[in-house]
């Protein structure tokens, strides 16, 4: 098989695996230049915040697992191809001299059993590092249930690895990936994080979960996000919202892709890693997130006891829960109101949202807006609004008969 052919392939079936950043734009190319296929090139975000293009493949799609809601799953009847280890490094070479990628994006289905398909990965990148002494950045898959000596090996070679989880439940497992064990999934993640050279996959480690598929709650996906981060030192969970691509009596039918919900779950999980949120305070009683609303805007909604907070005496946590001020517009008012008490034109220009945040905040005592705009339900329709219209402007005429 022409290597052309393997890379359309390979890169396809790569495409839905969401732990790393991936363009999802489908423009059409006629003769010009440019292309933004949902499938080959993939963005990953480094600590420092720049932009990194990968090579996303896999290195075959050949699997012996079965898991119900993958395309490369072995009852698929699809065309399949493996890549060989000079292939990979032909690829990856090439296309960084062309300045296509920074760098390469390397899953796999497993192919004959765990220990070969990391063998295989092994082999491929330190050929990668070693004979064409690319020393770019690498993320590559971790395959539960292999030999974890091949798993240190693979993490001095790498920058970052992802085992993907795939389902919040271990009985979610079961019924949809039979094949996968949660324990190995586990003991994968937990030999990641106590591996404490500096060498050892630098950017940490990331894991996947796929929404939709089963019946799982938001509120049981955040539980599981939030002990991931906190049992296996997780860099990033990332969610992605199951797409129907296999007929299998098992899979939910589905009219839409739930981009939404992955959208809430994203920003959910942002409050938890950045704003020092609990899953509870995210999702108190319910059991999903609103879709109508995001859960920081909803958060302060159901709290409106906690609120308006006074911007020039409220702690910085307190701060993080108004809708409309993050980490960095919540530190810049705790050293500015050091210098001098903060009135509203000064908030704008220390970064914070107004139109958000204008609704839970007073400074030097007095409310921003008419004191009886303080309602639940005004504030909620606005800020829906706000969410789904396109016009600029910060506010809406209440009606007449609004409550
Ligand atoms: S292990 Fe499961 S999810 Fe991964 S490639 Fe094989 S069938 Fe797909």
């Amino acid at each position: 098989m022409e290597l052309s052919e393997k890379l359309k392939i390979l890169s396809d079936a790569a495409k839905y695996d969401a732990s790393c950043s991936s363009s999802c734009s489908n423009r059409k190319n006629n003769n010009g230049i440019g292309n933004t296929s949902i499938s080959g090139i993939c963005h990953s975000y480094s600590n420092d915040g720049r932009c990194i293009s990968l090579l996303k493949i896999l290195m075959t799609n050949i699997c012996i697992y079965d898991c119900k809601y993958c395309l490369n799953r072995r009852s698929n009847n699809i065309k399949r191809a493996i890549f060989t280890p000079e292939e990979v490094c032909y690829l990856t070479i090439n296309f960084y001299k062309r300045n296509y990628i920074e760098g390469l994006f390397l899953s796999s289905g497993v192919i004959k059993n765990p220990d070969y398909t990391m063998e295989l990965l092994i082999k491929t990148i330190s050929l990668l590092r070693n004979k064409y002494n690319f020393h770019g950045y690498i993320h590559a898959k971790a395959i539960p249930n292999a030999n974890p000596n091949l798993l240190k090996q693979l993490g001095k070679l790498v920058d970052r690895l992802s085992t993907n989880i795939e389902l919040p439940t271990d009985t979610s497992l079961k019924l949809l990936a039979p094949n996968k064990n949660s324990n190995n999934i586990y003991k994968t993640m937990n030999t990641i994080k106590e591996e404490k050279s500096k060498y050892f996959a630098p950017a940490g480690q990331s894991t996947q979960m796929i929404i939709g598929a089963t019946t799982d709650s938001d509120k049981t996906i955040l539980n599981k996000s939030s002990n991931l981060y906190k049992d296996y030192k997780l860099k990033r969970v990332f969610y992605s919202a199951y797409i129907p691509i296999n007929k299998d009596k098992l899979l939910p039918v589905i009219n839409t892709v739930p981009l939404k919900r992955e959208h809430r779950l994203y920003q959910a999980d942002f409050l938890m890693r950045f704003y020092n949120f609990k899953v509870d305070d995210i999702i108190g009683n319910n059991s999903n997130l609103d879709l109508l609303i995001d859960p920081k805007a909803n958060y302060a909604l159901n709290n409106m006891h906690l609120f308006p907070i006074e911007i020039n005496k409220a702690s910085y946590y307190d701060l993080l829960k108004v809708p409309g001020i993050g980490p960095k517009s919540a530190k810049r008012i705790i050293s500015s109101r050091k210098i001098f008490p903060l009135e509203f034109n000064d908030l704008k220009k220390l970064g914070v949202v107004m139109k958000r945040a204008s609704y839970f905040i007073t400074c030097n005592g007095k409310y921003y807006l008419d004191t009886n705009m303080f309602k639940e339900k005004i504030i909620k329709k606005n800020l829906i609004l706000g969410e789904t219209s396109n016009n600029t402007s910060n506010y809406i005429q209440l009606g007449l008969f609004d409550e």
